[in-house]
């Protein structure tokens, strides 16, 4: 047998993550590694975090990207905050709704659900009727931005409604972090994870999260331990916190290249302006919708509650779906996404994330996809 290097082909990344990543952010992680506990390197950590308290506007102490993807920051929330017998609201309108309840579940938990339609934001009204109906219930969790659907939630109401209800409140912020407004402190958001691959355009494998002093207190006061070692919040805060002189303590060995290149994400997020990436998201957003309108290629969310970052549209009757797809990807090297879940087969799913928000990927995805349908 005989191997070579893997050179990878040079793509387009227009589907649901990860998304493209910039020359710069690239280049970050192939610096030199040095030990996780360097005082470089913790001096950067430091900036990590100030720069994901930036992004999720958040001061709260606990904020640290997980050395694994977004799916390790959704178990992270659940593992550390729910405990066995309690009642946890989920809200589902996808797939990673279900992956909630799933979460809940294996904790012990109880999980009541409000069902949601897939292709529409959750309904506040109906996640005031179940809090009603169950006043014990101790969380309320749900997916700010559907990937699955293209759906956006009111994460401001439904926080809101929770609140008045005695509620803690667990936010899936995958694909919302940076691409929609997101206010974790000013809309009460407990425990909230994203994703360093979607609107960040960093390298996938962390998950930025972020718990509330409530949370914090919520945690401290577990009467049995964390069933994960790795994802134990407890342990690894001491690593991460740094109370003036403080030591850090060994639990893993953090991705250190990896990081680099999160922390070099989330500095151009910074020097754009977080207000500023929102309306570029949006800007963008409105010039690929314009270019589908004159194919006839319809969205399958009410504009109203559309995501900017993620178009899922029909996929025009007596089209192939994987004909055009991989088309796009062998005539363009452009890659858009399936449907998922429910919409598998029947949807297209159009990324416009991060460093992949701009006017030449719009041109791109609009002409490839007149050709494909022409073809
Ligand atoms: C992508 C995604 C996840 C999972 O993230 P991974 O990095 O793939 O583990 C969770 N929730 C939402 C909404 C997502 O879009």
């Amino acid at each position: 047998m005989s191997f070579s290097s893997f050179i990878p082909p040079q793509r387009t990344l227009m589907g649901p993550g990860p998304s493209d990543i910039s020359p710069q952010v690239l280049s970050a992680i192939a610096r030199p590694t040095i030990g996780h506990l360097d005082p470089e390197f913790i001096k950067m950590m430091d900036e990590v975090k100030s720069l994901l308290q930036y992004a999720f506007q958040t001061k709260n102490e606990i904020t640290m990207a997980v050395s694994a993807p977004g799916s390790a920051g959704m178990e992270t929330c659940f593992v550390n905050l729910v405990e066995p017998g309690e009642k946890v609201i989920v809200c589902i309108n996808g797939v990673f709704g279900t992956r909630m309840k799933e979460n809940v579940e294996r904790v012990g938990a109880e999980a009541i659900v409000v069902e949601g339609e897939w292709g529409r934001a959750i309904n506040p009204a109906q996640l005031e009727q179940t809090l009603l109906k169950h006043q014990d219930a101790r969380f309320v969790a749900f997916v700010h931005a559907e990937t699955s659907t293209g759906a956006l939630s009111d994460a401001k109401a439904l926080c809101s409604i929770a609140k008045q209800h005695n509620c803690l409140t667990i936010v899936d912020a995958v694909t919302s972090l940076g691409g929609v407004e997101l206010r974790v402190d000013d809309w009460q958001i407990d425990a909230i994870y994203s994703g360093s691959q979607k609107c960040l355009s960093c390298v996938p494998g962390l998950s930025p999260v972020s718990f509330s002093p409530t949370a914090v207190d919520k945690i401290k006061q577990r009467k049995s331990k964390v069933q994960s070692w790795f994802l134990d919040q407890s342990l690894v805060m001491d690593y991460w916190a740094n109370n003036a002189g403080g030591k850090r303590s060994y639990h893993h060995t953090a991705p250190v290249n990896s990081l680099y290149a999160l922390h070099e994400s989330l500095l151009h997020l910074y020097n754009e302006g977080l207000e500023n990436a929102w309306q570029r998201h949006k800007d963008q957003h409105d010039k690929l919708a314009a270019g589908l309108s004159e194919l006839y290629i319809e969205f399958i969310v009410p504009k109203k509650e559309r995501l900017p970052q993620l178009n899922a549209v029909y996929i025009p009757k007596g089209v192939d779906d994987a004909k055009v797809r991989s088309y796009l990807l062998n005539e363009y090297n452009l890659e858009i996404g399936a449907g998922l879940g429910n919409f598998a087969g029947k949807a297209w799913r159009i990324g416009l994330m991060g460093y992949s928000a701009k006017n030449e990927n719009v041109l791109l995805c609009i002409s490839a996809l007149k050709d494909a349908l022409t073809q």
